[in-house]
């Protein structure tokens, strides 16, 4: 079955504590203070399946070496890879070069804004199309990666199982009717729910006890 609609009163809620707590508990991360979308896409890439603490080593030195994605376009796709030397998973630096050529040569060397361009590009699936949109444009876009989604299914939904796609897609349309009304307050609420997975609702423990949306929660200990 799939999960009721949630009750408009509760989804304030929701998003009220999860706000205040975000603006208390958030980390201060390097791609939370810009809007500059070459960096917001760098971040979302090298944050897929690595940790943070990793990525902000990184991060820094990378962006150094290649400025803007322009840099990456007029670079060899082996340049690109040696400085993602030690970051893992390289078809994520394959991806980036050639998506640095399709925006170089389809999009006037712009990333688009739109989810459905976004998605076009090499190597973006729809997480990725959503935190671009969100996080670089401060578009209303609703964004579901593995802390999202087990943060959602665990509070609204505990039967869904993101591991499923049929229960994933659920996810989404829960995370699309929790959104805020602007995309400046969505950036804020979509940085909120991923910091909530990651360092209070975590795959590994739930620490319900200093959890903001405890009391709405259908998964508490
Ligand atoms: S109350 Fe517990 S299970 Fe529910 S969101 Fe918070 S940490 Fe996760």
């Amino acid at each position: 079955m799939p999960p009721r609609p949630l009750d408009p009163r509760t989804v304030t809620l929701f998003r009220k504590r999860l706000g205040s707590w975000f603006r208390r508990a958030g980390r201060d991360l390097p791609w939370r203070r810009t809007r500059d979308p070459y960096r917001i896409l760098i971040s979302e890439l090298m944050l897929q399946q690595t940790q943070v603490s990793r990525v902000v080593e990184f991060y820094g030195r990378f962006l150094r070496t290649f400025p803007t994605l322009e840099r990456i376009a007029a670079a060899p796709a082996r340049k690109v890879m040696e400085s993602w030397e030690g970051l893992g998973y390289y078809a994520r630096a394959r991806n980036l070069h050639t998506l640095s050529r399709t925006v170089r040569d389809t999009h006037n060397g712009e990333l688009p804004s739109d989810i459905a361009s976004l998605r076009e590009l090499p190597g973006v699936g729809a997480y990725t199309a959503g935190a671009v949109a969100s996080f670089a444009f401060e578009r209303r876009a609703a964004l579901v990666d593995t802390n999202v989604a087990r943060v959602i299914a665990r509070v609204f939904a505990p039967r869904l199982n993101p591991k499923r796609s049929r229960d994933l897609s659920r996810i989404w349309t829960l995370a699309e009717s929790l959104l805020p009304r602007t995309g400046k307050a969505t950036w804020a609420h979509n940085q909120a729910l991923m910091e909530l997975g990651a360092l209070v609702c975590t795959a590994r423990i739930k620490r319900c006890g200093v959890c903001p949306v405890s009391t709405l929660c259908k998964s508490v200990e």
